[in-house]
């Protein structure tokens, strides 16, 4: 019933935080949002109003944008991509590539976001659920994503192999994230779900935290006000990335 669950929930203050005891057995599955990387200097989908120069992101992070206007797709990659060679990790995403180190393959990191920041935070096990701004992939053919930090501002990249359009690696608006059996298990197989900096507003992503609770976890939402699947944590502690992150776990 959802008024008991929002009745269970606790919103602590900051000074209330106690750290999350990673036991020997525990698994642990954090989901990263835009939100974690806000701090390093690039922008949440909402914080830039869902626009880019006057455009939707859904006009040019769609598969209807790319079979309409190639260009204007790899002129909004290209300065992302090249905004994305600017910035540095912060605090919240050095403390997850620590905790890593900690306990292993008992975290399961998985993040929405396209940015790198997580693997240079030093982050090496990272589930890239909707692609990754720094790879490409052939649009014609079965070849493998591949590395690709270019800028493509006027002509077009084609494959080299078949000649077909070269995309962003990127799931846009309507297409199916990647890995999704691999994220189910890993969800099953956990004991403590964490969401960092996510509105709980993009499906599937929003929706595992229903699962984990399912399955009897501890949830747990960290940012700087309440999602809106807040009535699915148990707690939501309400602070930035950068100051939350780095005391969350005791491992
Ligand atoms: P969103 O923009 O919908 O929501 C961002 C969330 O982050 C909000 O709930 C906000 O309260 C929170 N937030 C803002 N500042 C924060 C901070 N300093 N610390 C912690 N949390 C903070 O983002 P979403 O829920 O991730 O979903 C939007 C979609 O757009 C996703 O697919 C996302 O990956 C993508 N996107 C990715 C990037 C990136 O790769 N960095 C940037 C923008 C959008």
């Amino acid at each position: 019933m959802p008024g008991a669950t929002l009745m269970a929930m606790s919103r602590v203050g900051r000074a209330d935080f106690q750290p999350i005891e990673v036991g020997a057995n525990d698994r642990v599955f954090v989901l990263t949002g835009a939100g974690i990387s806000a701090e390093s200097g690039i922008a949440t989908f909402r914080d830039a109003g869902g626009l880019w120069e006057k455009h939707r992101v859904e006009d040019v992070a769609s598969p209807e944008g790319w079979r309409k206007d190639p260009k204007l797709v790899w002129r909004f990659y290209s300065l992302r991509r090249a905004q994305a060679l600017t910035v540095e990790p912060n605090a919240a995403h050095i403390a997850l590539a620590k905790l890593e180190r900690a306990i292993g393959d008992r975290l399961f990191l998985c993040t929405q976001n396209v940015d790198p920041l997580h693997e240079r935070g030093g982050s090496e096990r990272v589930l890239h659920m909707h692609g990754e701004l720094m790879k490409s992939r052939c649009s014609g053919c079965a070849r493998a994503p591949f590395t690709d930090d270019k800028s493509y501002p006027d002509a077009l990249p084609v494959c080299d192999r078949c000649g077909g359009a070269i995309r962003p690696h990127i799931c846009w608006f309507g297409e199916i994230p990647f890995d999704m059996e691999v994220i189910g298990d890993a969800l099953r197989r956990s004991t403590v779900f964490v969401t960092i900096g996510s509105s709980g507003a993009v499906y599937p992503a929003a929706g595992f935290v229903r699962a984990a609770r399912s399955f009897g976890q501890r949830t747990i939402y960290v940012g700087p006000e309440e999602p809106e699947n807040a009535s699915a944590f148990d707690e939501c502690r309400l602070g930035t990335a950068t100051q939350v992150v780095p005391s969350l776990f005791s491992a």
